[in-house]
Parts: C-alpha cells; structure tokens; sequence
C-alpha cells in the first residue's frame, strides 16, 4: 500500500523563534499518523537541525530540505550539498518546486542530475511537476507535465522509483486562494500514474505516492485526499498555522 504523506513547505518564512513555536504548538495539538501515514516538514535549511531534534522520537514524522545542490562539493558558495544533508539526517528533499523553476531557472535535466545525487546519498526527493495557467487554458497539461516527468525521472529504475513521492502543483494553485477541483486534480494524478504504468508497469505506478499542493487548507484537505489517485499533499500557507496543519495530517486516507 503506498504511503499517505501530508508534506509542510514552509519556503522561505520564519525566525528560528517562530518555527520553535510552530512545532511545539503543533506537537500540542491532536493530530494522528496510521501505520501508513507521514507527516513530512519541509523546513529552511537553517532550521533543519533544529526541527529534527523536535520531532525526534515521534513516529512517521521526518524533515525535508526545500533543495539541494546538483553537485557533490566544491566551490559553489551558497549551495548545501545532498552529502550536507544525509549528514545532518535530513530524510526527505523537495525537488523541482514552481517556485525554483521559475526563480532559478532549474531545469528539467537540471533536476534529473538532483534526483540522481539524492538518490547517491540516500535521501528521498518529492518531486514537484504542474502546469502554469497558460498550458491549463490551452488544454495541454497533460503533456506538459509528462515531459516534465519524462526529462528529470525516466532515467530511473524501477527500483528507484517504488516508493517514490511526486508532488503534482498545478502553478496557477499556488499560494492563489485557488484549488483544482476535486475532478482536476484526480484527473492529472491518474494520468501521471498513468504515465508511469507505461514505462514501468502497474506495480511501480501504483507504488508512488502522488501528492496534491496548490492551495490545500484544513477545510478543502478532505475532500482532495479523498481522490483515488491523491495520496496527501504539499502544503504551502496552511502549513504554517498549527492547527490548521494537524487538521490537514488527520485528513489523510
Ligand atoms: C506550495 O508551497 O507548494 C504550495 C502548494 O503552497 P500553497 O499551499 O500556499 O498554495
């Protein structure tokens, strides 16, 4: 059975401070994991150790980097490698988000290289895909996001790609107040686990857990969770707010 993951994206908000007070806030409200569930937090590097120590000893939580590096070391000034992050026991790395994309220019073969360096040093990429508004109104999302998949993870094994989490955002539903329809959403994550049965076959396809960001509140996380094909979500703004976060954890399937 594949895992139901509620992934936070924190971006780039709050003081070391704050996020102490998120997570112990959070640690203080009801929420509950399944056996097959995971809350994941997709914290500023600077916190990363911080929020691990928190959260240690709490079952199925784990800490996400927003990024990583595609290369192993050197002269880079700014970059944190994969290697930093598998030191510090980061289990998770948020790959490929709209914001990067746009902002830092990361490209589809860019982030193949950042999958692969992830895999090397045993940390899990959630890789994000999604159309911008313009490819949704000309019809070709579908596509769209397929080459997406196709440029950074089909050079994959099988094997590497069991298990793995994909986050679909479509880009017109972030951080816009602005959620895909239940149907939409449904739609594309059948079709991206579709796309994956193709080349990989059903065992592989039904194996990845393909998670909805865009928007997702503690008023909507039901009913999007409640798709077939949507297994949790990336949560940007509402993961910020504690109880919101734990009402979204307890809508997990
Ligand atoms: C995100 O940051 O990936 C995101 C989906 O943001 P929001 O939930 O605020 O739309």
């Amino acid at each position: 059975m594949r895992k139901q993951i509620a992934a936070a994206n924190w971006k780039m908000n709050l003081t070391l401070q704050q996020a102490d007070a998120l997570v112990n806030e959070l640690l203080a409200t009801p929420h509950n994991l399944g056996e097959n569930q995971q809350a994941v937090f997709g914290v500023p590097f600077p916190y990363l150790i911080s929020v691990k120590n928190k959260l240690d000893g709490k079952k199925n939580v784990f800490v996400a980097a927003q990024n990583c590096y595609d290369k192993k070391s050197g002269a880079y000034t700014g970059e944190v490698s994969a290697e930093m992050l598998q030191s510090i026991g980061v289990d998770y790395v948020i790959l490929g988000h709209s914001e990067r994309r746009e902002y830092f220019n990361e490209s589809n073969a860019m982030l193949a290289a950042k999958v692969n360096i992830c895999f090397e040093y045993g940390l899990k990429p959630i890789f994000c895909c999604g159309e911008p508004l313009a490819i949704r109104e000309a019809g070709t999302e579908n596509s769209f996001v397929e080459t997406q998949l196709k440029e950074s993870l089909f050079h994959l094994t099988a094997e590497q790609l069991t298990g793995f989490v994909i986050a679909y955002e479509p880009i017109w539903a972030i951080g816009t107040g602005k959620t895909a329809s239940n149907e939409q959403a449904q739609q594309m994550h059948a079709h991206i686990r579709g796309v994956f049965a193709k080349q990989y076959g059903d065992t592989v396809a039904d194996s990845i857990s393909i998670l909805y960001g865009g928007s997702v509140k503690a008023n909507n996380a039901k009913d999007i969770f409640g798709q077939p094909d949507v297994d949790g979500g990336l949560v940007g703004g509402a993961s910020l707010v504690a109880t919101d976060f734990a009402t979204i954890i307890n809508s997990l399937k």
